[in-house]
C-alpha cells in the first residue's frame, strides 16, 4: 500500500491528511502539539464546512514516534519549524530513498532548505490555493475550494509524479502538474511578501489597506525587487500582472473583508514566515548583488513586531 505521512498537521496539513484518508488512503498525522495529536487520537479530526460536521479518524504522533517508511510525505508546518521536522524524520526510518517530499509550504527557499536532508530528486515543490484553519485541537474549518500545482524541483519528471498526482486527485484535491512551480511560488509569494507584512504592521484588513489612495506606492519598491530577484533566478514573473493580482484582492467579494494569515499569527502572539518571503527575497538578494532595501526593511519591522512577545 502507498503509506502517506502528512509532516505538519494544522490547517493545512489536516485538510490534506483528512481528504486522503476519508478516500482510503493508508496517511498518519505528525505533529509537534502533543494536545491536537491526543485529541485526534481519542476523538477524530472535527471536520466543520459551509454546510455539514464530520469525524475522520486518523493516526496522529510525534515524529520520534514513527515507526513506518512513507512513499509520500506532505511537508505542512510552518516554514520557520520545517528543519525541526526533517531532523526529527531522519532520525527515524520514515524517509527512504524515492520518498517524495512534497512542500505545500507557503513561500520562497524551501528547494534549498531541503536538500540539506534529501537528494534534489526527492524534493518536489506545490502550491496550494485551498486553505484551512484551526478551531482548537483536534478541529477543523474547511471552506471554500482549491487546487494544488506540483513538480519535482529540478524541473524533471517521473514515475512518482504521476503517482502522487493521482492520489491527491482521486481524493478530490485538484492537484496539477505545473511545467514551472516556480512561476507560481513565486507569483503567490508576491501576494503574500506585500499583503501580509503590511496588513499586520498597520493592523487592517487586506480592503482597509487598498483603500488607502497611495497603497499602490508602497507595494511597488517591495513588488519592483520581487521581480527583479525572481527574473536573475530565471523565473519569468512581471510587475503589471502581478500588482494586478495583489489589488485584484481589495473588494469585499474576494480577500477585502480578511486579515492576511501573517496578521492572525503575530495577533496569536506566533513567529511568522517572513523570513521565508521577504526576508528570503532580502537573502537572494544579496547573493546576487540585487539591492532590495524595501524587503529588508519589510523583514525587520516583522521581526521588531514579533520581539513585543
Ligand atoms: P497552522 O498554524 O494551522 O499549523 C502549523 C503548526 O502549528 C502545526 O504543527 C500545528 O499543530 C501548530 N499549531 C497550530 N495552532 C497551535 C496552537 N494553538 N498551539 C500549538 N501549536 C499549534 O498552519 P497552517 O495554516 O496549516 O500552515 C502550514 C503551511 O501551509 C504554512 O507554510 C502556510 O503558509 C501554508 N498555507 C496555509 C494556508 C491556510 O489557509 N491555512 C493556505 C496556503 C498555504
Amino acid at each position: 500500500m502507498y503509506k502517506i505521512a502528512i509532516a505538519g498537521a494544522g490547517a493545512m496539513g489536516g485538510r490534506i491528511g483528512t481528504y486522503l484518508k476519508r478516500n482510503g488512503e493508508d496517511v498518519v498525522l505528525i505533529d509537534r502539539w502533543q494536545e491536537h495529536i491526543d485529541a485526534i487520537n481519542q476523538n477524530g479530526m472535527e471536520i466543520h464546512t459551509e454546510t455539514e460536521t464530520y469525524t475522520v479518524q486518523i493516526p496522529a504522533m510525534q515524529p520520534e514516534e514513527v515507526q513506518e517508511q512513507f512513499d509520500l510525505i506532505v511537508l505542512l508546518t510552518k516554514a520557520m519549524y520545517s528543519d525541526d521536522m526533517l531532523k526529527a524524520l531522519k532520525s527515524t526510518r520514515a524517509i527512504k530513498e524515492d520518498t517524495v517530499i512534497l512542500s505545500m509550504m507557503n513561500g520562497l527557499g524551501h528547494a534549498e532548505n531541503l536538500s540539506a536532508y534529501v537528494p534534489k530528486e526527492q524534493i518536489f515543490l506545490a502550491v496550494t490555493m485551498w486553505t484551512a484553519g484551526l478551531r482548537g485541537p483536534g478541529k477543523l474549518l474547511l471552506e471554500g475550494a482549491g487546487g494544488i500545482d506540483f513538480q519535482r524541483s529540478d524541473g524533471e519528471a517521473d514515475a512518482r509524479t504521476e503517482k502522487v498526482a493521482q492520489v491527491l486527485n482521486d481524493a478530490g484535491l485538484n492537484a496539477n502538474i505545473s511545467d514551472d512551480v516556480f512561476f507560481s511560488i513565486w507569483s503567490k509569494a508576491a501576494v503574500n511578501s506585500v499583503l501580509n507584512p503590511l496588513c499586520t504592521i498597520l493592523d487592517k484588513t487586506i480592503g482597509e489597506f487598498g483603500a488607502y489612495e497611495a497603497s499602490r506606492e508602497m507595494i511597488t519598491p517591495i513588488l519592483k525587487e520581487l521581480v527583479a530577484v525572481a527574473n536573475a533566478r530565471g523565473t519569468n514573473v512581471e510587475y503589471e500582472p502581478l500588482l494586478k493580482k495583489i489589488e485584484a484582492t481589495y473588494p469585499k467579494e474576494t480577500q477585502g473583508l480578511h486579515h492576511p494569515s501573517m496578521h492572525q499569527d503575530f495577533m496569536n502572539k506566533r513567529l511568522t514566515e517572513i523570513d521565508y518571503l521577504n526576508g528570503q527575497i532580502a537573502k537572494y538578494g544579496k547573493e546576487l548583488g540585487i539591492a532590495t532595501p524595501a524587503n529588508e526593511l519589510i523583514t525587520h519591522l516583522i521581526h521588531q513586531l514579533e520581539m513585543k512577545y
